[in-house]
């Protein structure tokens, strides 16, 4: 058995890694925690996904204890802005879409050619919801869908069962790394507060400590490298090569700030929002109390200071006084994000842009995935190799997933989203977008492993985004579609019930303070 680990690193993936160890194996195994005090963190990932809760539900923290600590605020899905065409605006929800004698409501949605602009609106509650910023809980608690999109309607197929958590969180990332430190520290994990100066390999080429500055050696069997973009021990010291993505995915640098908001009067908006800029998209990610807000793009089509420039305008004159920010992206994965015994987590493992708010989702697929594939002293190199395959195919069809929100949109009033249209696509995307434009995505045409996203997410993009042009199953002129438009009025109703009796976002959090 394995006795020790060493996380080098100390933001949310370092924190997140050594609260969830804690929470799994216990006192069984010793976990140090090492972070320096010069180097900082990113310093920004305050968006996530719906899986997100199963985190906070490994560690037994329910919603109450954590999310006041951090700031915390739902979020339902992703409002995309101006990614069509100016003024316009679609929502890619967390809410499976519904299926009336097998075809989902946006295969009956565009056989009826597309009767309105808002496919969002009329195949899913959450769109409403959003526009007019209701909590998904009531003032009580209660989650506002219960059964209300599971239950069957028409003739139901094989293929709709389980459910879809209908909403993720957005975090303070700093506040966040803060709770999770004393939650790992209160169940024995060692935090120690130093540079580490170098890595020491032994014979085999497994690294067997790392020296700090003042902290002496710091040994252990297994390493986890929570370093960030540096790769200190995954790239630096094991040589392990990064694969870019930048020739699909450009985008290679962001600017940020931190925006102080009167939300009583604004309100609190249960979405981040991506609205799409000459040279990228603009995050808008509402915490309790503060906005956090970043322009992502790409250099070789605006530099660092339009890029500011753009942000400053875009917030207005509560920008004036606050300090931006910049921060290079390294876009890609390590080749293996487990060598010997180190395993990369975070940002020295990989990262995509943040357009989907996959970078918190990666580091929990990882430390799930390495509890589970975690080794003895015999260390089977099958369950490395069986991890790196997990890892790099999520990874890999995220990419996938993000290429297709550029080459997708309408959107091509300039050289770079123009680019986005003639830059080569990965070839499965480009086989699989052929398939789209005569049946909308479903679960045997997206990328076909575990990456986080359902065949309703690449639906809502392809409706939303607008630039493939896509054609109506056949079958549909057919068929009655009688249930199909019965369920249309049930889901206006319900969205308008919920409209009226759930709270405003921030109403509900208010009554927490
Ligand atoms: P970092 O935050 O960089 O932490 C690195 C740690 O390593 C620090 O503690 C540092 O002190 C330590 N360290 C470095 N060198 C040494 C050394 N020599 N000795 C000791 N310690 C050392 N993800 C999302 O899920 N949602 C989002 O909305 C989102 N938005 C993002 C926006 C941008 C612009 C970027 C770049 C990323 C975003 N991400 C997002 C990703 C998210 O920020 C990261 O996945 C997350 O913060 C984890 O970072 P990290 O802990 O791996 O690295």
């Amino acid at each position: 058995m394995l006795e020790s680990i060493v996380v080098v690193g100390g933001g949310t993936s370092g924190w997140m890694t050594a609260s969830y160890l804690s929470a799994a194996f216990g006192e069984r195994i010793s976990v140090t925690v090492v972070e320096s005090a010069r180097v900082g963190t990113i310093g920004v990932g305050e968006a996530t996904f719906s899986t997100v809760r199963h985190f906070f539900e490994y560690l037994g923290l329910s919603e109450e204890t954590w999310m006041p600590a951090c700031n915390a605020t739902y979020k339902l899905g992703i409002r995309f802005e101006n990614w069509r065409a100016p003024g316009h605006h679609f929502y890619h929800p967390f809410e499976r879409q519904r299926v009336v004698d097998g075809f989902t409501l946006p295969d009956w949605w565009l056989a009826d050619g597309g009767a309105t602009e808002r496919f969002d609106k009329e195949c899913f509650l959450v769109g409403t919801l959003c526009d007019t910023m209701r909590s998904p809980r009531h003032m009580d608690g209660a989650l506002f869908e219960g059964d209300l999109t599971d239950r069957p309607a028409g003739r139901s197929t094989l293929a709709e069962q389980g459910t879809q958590f209908p909403y993720a969180y957005h975090f303070d990332a700093a506040l966040l790394a803060d709770f999770l430190r004393d939650y790992a520290v209160a169940r024995g994990v060692l935090h120690v507060v130093d540079d580490v100066v170098h890595v020491a390999r032994d014979e085999r080429g497994w690294i067997s400590h790392v020296a700090t500055r003042g902290s002496g050696d710091l040994a252990g069997d297994l390493f986890v490298d929570c370093t960030g973009f540096r790769g200190l021990l995954i790239n630096d010291a094991l040589d392990e090569p990064f694969e870019s993505y930048q020739d699909t995915l450009p985008n290679d640098s962001a600017v940020a700030l931190r925006v102080p908001v009167d939300m009583e009067r604004e309100g609190l908006r249960p979405c981040t929002t991506s609205t799409a800029q000459a040279a990228g998209w603009i995050w808008t990610i509402p915490l309790f109390g503060r906005v956090g807000t970043g322009y992502v793009y790409a250099r070789d089509y605006c530099t660092p200071e339009e890029a500011e420039r753009t942000l400053r305008r875009f917030v207005g004159p509560a920008a004036d006084d606050l300090e931006a920010n910049h921060i290079r992206m390294r876009i890609g994965r390590s080749r293996r994000s487990w060598v010997n015994n180190c395993v990369a987590v975070g940002l020295s493992s990989g990262f995509v842009e943040p357009l989907e708010s996959t970078g918190i989702f990666f580091i929990q697929h990882a430390i799930e995935q390495l509890v589970k594939h975690f080794p003895d002293a015999d260390w089977d190199p099958a369950l490395r190799s069986a991890y790196n395959t997990l890892v790099n195919r999520c990874m890999d069809g995220v990419r996938e997933f993000l290429v297709l929100h550029y080459y997708g949109a309408a959107r091509a009033d300039n050289e770079y989203w123009r680019d986005t249209k003639t830059r080569k696509i990965p070839d499965s995307l480009a086989e699989r977008v052929e398939q789209w434009r005569t049946k909308l995505p479903h679960p045997e045409s997206v990328y076909p492993h575990y990456h986080g996203f359902e065949a309703y997410s690449y639906v809502c993009m392809v409706l939303g985004l607008g630039g493939i042009p896509l054609k109506p199953s056949p079958a549909l002129r057919m068929l009655d579609p009688s249930a199909a438009q019965r369920e249309f009025r049930l889901l206006a109703t319900q969205a308008e019930d919920l409209r009226r009796t759930l709270p405003s976002q921030y109403a509900y959090f208010a009554q927490f303070r």
